[in-house]
C-alpha cells in the first residue's frame, strides 16, 4: 500500500522501557493514504463474512468507524474499564507493554451474531484473544481480526484461533 509504513513512526522506550512503540496516527494524517486503507480494510474477506464490527479502544475506534460506514456493517465497542454504562461483560488481559481489561455491553452484544474484529496494531495478540474470549462468552461468532499493523517478531497470531489478517507487517 502507497506510503504506510512511511507515515509510521518508531518511538523507542516508550511507554516503557524495551518497547518499539509505533505511533500509526500519522496515517489519519494522509487522506489519500487512509481512504485507500479504509476502502483495503473494508473489503476484506473478514469484514464481509461478518455481521458487524467490534473495535476496541481507542485507536481500534479510528480505523472500525469508518470501516463500518464503508461496508455498512454496524459497529460495537469494547472498552477500557470504568467506560461504559448497564451489564458488562469483562476480561482481563496483557498486551505487550502491561495489564488492563476490556468491556463489552452485553446489550450490544447480543444485537448481532458474528463479529470481525478491528484494532490497529497485532501485537502479541493478547488484546484480540480478550475481545474474542468476550464475544464467545456471550455466545456469539468470531469470524476472525482485521488489524492495520502487525508486529511479525511477536507472533501474536499463533495464539489466535480464527483467521487473522494485517494490512502491513513489520
Ligand atoms: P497486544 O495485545 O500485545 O497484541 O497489543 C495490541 C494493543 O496494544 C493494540 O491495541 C496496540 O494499540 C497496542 N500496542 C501493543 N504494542 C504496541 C506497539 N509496539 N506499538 C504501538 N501499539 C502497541
Amino acid at each position: 500500500m502507497k506510503n504506510l509504513d512511511s507515515l509510521i513512526r518508531t518511538y523507542y522506550d516508550f511507554p516503557r522501557k524495551g518497547i518499539a512503540f509505533k505511533d500509526i496516527l500519522g496515517i489519519i494524517q494522509d487522506t489519500e493514504v487512509f481512504r485507500e486503507l479504509i476502502l483495503k480494510m473494508s473489503s476484506n474477506k473478514i469484514i464481509k463474512s461478518s455481521e458487524a464490527i467490534i473495535s476496541i479502544e481507542a485507536r481500534g475506534f479510528i480505523f472500525g468507524s469508518a470501516i463500518s460506514l464503508q461496508a455498512s456493517k454496524p459497529m460495537i465497542v469494547a472498552r477500557k474499564p470504568g467506560k461504559l454504562p448497564g451489564e458488562l461483560l469483562e476480561e482481563n488481559y496483557y498486551l505487550e507493554y502491561g495489564k488492563s481489561s476490556l468491556s463489552i455491553q452485553k446489550e450490544s452484544l447480543m444485537r448481532f451474531s458474528s463479529y470481525a474484529i478491528v484494532d490497529d496494531l497485532l501485537a502479541t495478540g493478547g488484546t484480540i484473544d480478550c475481545v474474542a474470549n468476550l464475544i464467545r462468552r456471550g455466545g456469539k461468532k468470531v469470524c476472525g481480526s482485521v488489524s492495520v499493523v502487525e508486529l511479525m517478531e511477536l507472533n501474536g497470531r499463533s495464539r489466535l484461533k480464527f483467521p487473522v489478517e494485517s494490512m502491513m507487517q513489520i
